[in-house]
């Protein structure tokens, strides 16, 4: 990649005529010069700007000579890599000469220049100029590079760390229904000639761990599609997605005797499939863990920067504080199989779908009074 780059020379002299002169030697079209007439000029520019490809400057000079100045710049940090020419009629006095390379000197050319010459070398420090641009420009892209590859590194690494738990969890919370199935099949061959009434009751266990094993199954398998629905985004009014829900939850909520009351809700960009799902898990979770109560459920909502902030708040059992964040891993589960059904993947699978919207989900709640789940929706998604 070579743009053909404008290179910056910066010339100091206190006779315009020889600035002027030197100017039209070196005349290119991609050579931009600035001009000082003292010292003093020339540090002011230096000051603002450091881009120079090369500086000429005139050693006789009033007040701060060439010499003088070029220590000054080789004293900046910023400026020190800057080639310096120094440009001098006084050959026959080689003290000068020593004294300028002393002060960082590159070259000496004797006053007149020889156009042939100057133009020469000033070719060559341009080019050396545009070529270590160059590298920059190369540095620069590959530590960007190197930086968006230890981020994917950093990803790869935490999602196969995810798909490790995952597989762990999975195996291992399937083995537990699927060794009550084994061990009251054993029991049922044993039995069978024996007493029905026992095998009925063990038919039941079996019947009860194969539906489990099932949900978990059905579970696992939503699990695994939260993030990878096809289906783009579309305009969905969340009062609609809770009508949907509090009639597909009808039974549970008269069953219950419990109160839901919705707020006027948004219409956003979403997946409708998505935010249903994520209602209807809340909002049954809020029903399900409600303790010794009537459940009172309500679902808020707020406009905050960038975001659509929701709210499901129940008067259930609550969460300790310990298990705030536990609870949204998949199969994390706070009682045991049978006091409240279930297989744990509920907020696991809203955690994704939240995320899929850009957004975040947590829970607030003080145990035995009540949990309000909060939710945010990107309004750029
Ligand atoms: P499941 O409901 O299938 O057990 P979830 O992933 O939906 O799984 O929830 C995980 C756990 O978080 C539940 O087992 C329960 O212990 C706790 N939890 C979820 N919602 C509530 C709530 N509204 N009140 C109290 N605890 C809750």
């Amino acid at each position: 990649m070579s743009v053909e780059q404008d290179i910056k020379i910066l010339l100091v002299d206190d006779r315009k005529e020889d600035i002027l002169s030197l100017e039209v030697i070196l005349s290119t079209p991609n050579y931009k010069f600035e001009k000082a007439t003292s010292g003093r000029d020339a540090l002011r520019i230096l000051l603002k700007e450091q881009d120079f490809a090369i500086i000429l400057i005139d050693v006789q000079m009033p007040m701060l000579d060439g010499l003088e100045t070029a220590q000054l710049i080789r004293e900046s940090e910023k400026l020190r890599h800057i080639p310096i020419i120094f440009l001098t009629a006084n050959i026959d006095r080689p003290n000068n000469v020593f004294k300028g390379y002393q002060a960082g000197a590159v070259d000496f050319m004797i006053k007149p220049v020889v156009p042939e010459i100057i133009k020469a070398k000033v070719a060559v420090f341009a080019e050396l100029y545009r070529k270590s641009q160059e590298l920059l420009a190369q540095k620069q892209s590959l530590s960007t590079l190197n930086m968006e590859l230890e981020k994917r590194s950093e990803e790869l690494i935490r999602s196969n760390k995810d798909l490790e738990k995952f597989a762990y969890v999975a195996s291992h919370d399937m083995q537990e229904p699927l060794r009550t199935i084994i061990s009251y099949i054993e029991l049922i061959q044993r039995k069978i000639n024996d007493d029905a009434q026992d095998v009925e009751k063990y038919m039941d266990f079996v019947v009860g761990a194969s539906y489990r094993m099932r949900d978990l199954i059905n579970g696992l398998l939503e699990y695994s599609r939260a993030d990878r629905e096809e289906k783009p985004f579309t305009q969905v009014n969340c009062n609609d997605v809770v009508k949907e829900v509090l009639a597909n939850l009808n039974t549970s909520i008269s069953e219950n005797k419990a109160v839901v009351q919705a707020g006027t809700l948004p219409q956003i960009t979403a997946s409708y499939m998505q935010i249903q799902q994520l209602f209807q898990n809340l909002v049954s979770n809020a029903i399900k863990f409600k303790g010794n109560k009537e459940p009172q459920v309500s679902i808020a909502y707020k406009k905050i920067e960038g975001y659509h902030l929701f709210s499901i708040a129940d008067n259930g059992i609550g969460i300790e504080q310990e298990y705030k964040e536990r609870i949204f891993e998949i199969f994390k589960r706070l009682h045991p199989i049978g006091e409240y059904m279930g297989v744990g993947i509920g907020l696991a699978i809203c955690k994704k779908i939240v995320e899929r919207h850009k957004g975040k989900i947590w829970v607030e709640s003080v145990p035995e009074k009540g949990s309000t789940f909060y939710f945010t929706i990107s309004e750029a998604v």
